[in-house]
């Protein structure tokens, strides 16, 4: 098994990376496998899809439809609940607040919350460098690490704008920051929730539904253009898998073999 690490970049999307000149997720590419065409859920809204994302099955299923919280409407357990249950250790680091409701009860190591995407444009950086400590102090089996602030510039400048563009790599830096302290003997995922146009998403078109999505490190292999569609419900499977750990039942992704070692 490999301790694994998940890094979201909220409302990236994938042609926004060429012009943005992002290094470190340029070479987290080069030595993985990835798709620039991997697809969300819908509705493509950061709560719904962050709910598809740790539990494996569409807003249809889980039932989380907006960004305002509510109980799951058919409750099951997601990635973190089950790394709980098989005795692993999670952390969460995070600037967007509602997402502290993405797992149940005593079922994280650590969490880190600052309220600070809205109004620092620094602000994917400080939740970095808090990652980096934790990761280099506890070295927590599962670390999700939520940067928010690429989404703040697609709503307030509109997405592929040269503002947004610049923020796309600002927040390269802050993943650069991460991925420099993760350990070789770990994996790393990379990914979105969802993309956008004009000044929001939460459509069923490409522009909003498109995400990248990029494996790397131990258990990975390197230089793999991942041809199969991808979905964002195959993300909690395929770290299940690395972290060692049998998928839950109800989930409906799949593990994506073809980018294991
Ligand atoms: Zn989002």
């Amino acid at each position: 098994m490999s301790s694994t690490v998940l890094i979201l970049i909220d409302g990236l999307r994938p042609d926004a990376i060429s012009p943005a000149n992002c290094p470190s997720l340029e070479a987290l590419r080069a030595r993985g496998a990835s798709t620039l065409r991997a697809t969300s859920v819908m509705p493509s809204i950061t709560l719904p899809v962050h709910t598809s994302i740790f539990h494996s099955v569409p807003p249809g299923r889980h039932g989380i439809t907006t960004n305002t919280w509510a109980p799951m409407a058919r409750p099951l357990p997601g990635l973190v609940d089950v790394a709980k249950a098989a005795g692993l250790r999670s952390a969460f680091f995070h600037n967007w607040e509602p997402l502290r409701d993405l797992n149940r009860p005593e079922t994280l190591a650590f969490s880190y919350f600052r309220d600070n995407c809205y109004t620092d444009p620094d602000g994917d950086q400080v939740i970095a460098d808090e990652a980096v400590r934790y990761l280099r102090s506890d070295r927590p089996d599962f670390m999700f690490v939520y940067l928010g602030t690429v989404d703040v510039y697609g709503h307030n400048h509109g997405w592929m704008s040269p503002r947004y563009i610049e923020q796309v790599r600002r927040v390269d830096n802050a993943v650069g920051a991460v991925l420099a302290a993760i350990p070789d003997d770990h994996a790393v995922v990379l990914t979105s929730d969802h993309g956008g146009h004009d000044r929001s998403h939460g459509a069923d078109i490409p522009e909003d539904m498109t995400v990248p999505w990029v494996a790397a490190g131990a258990g990975i292999r390197r230089g793999v253009d991942i041809h199969a569609p991808i979905s964002l419900l195959d993300t909690a499977p395929t770290i299940a898998r690395l972290l060692g750990l049998k998928a839950h039942a109800d989930w409906e992704g799949r593990c994506v073999e073809e980018i294991l070692a």
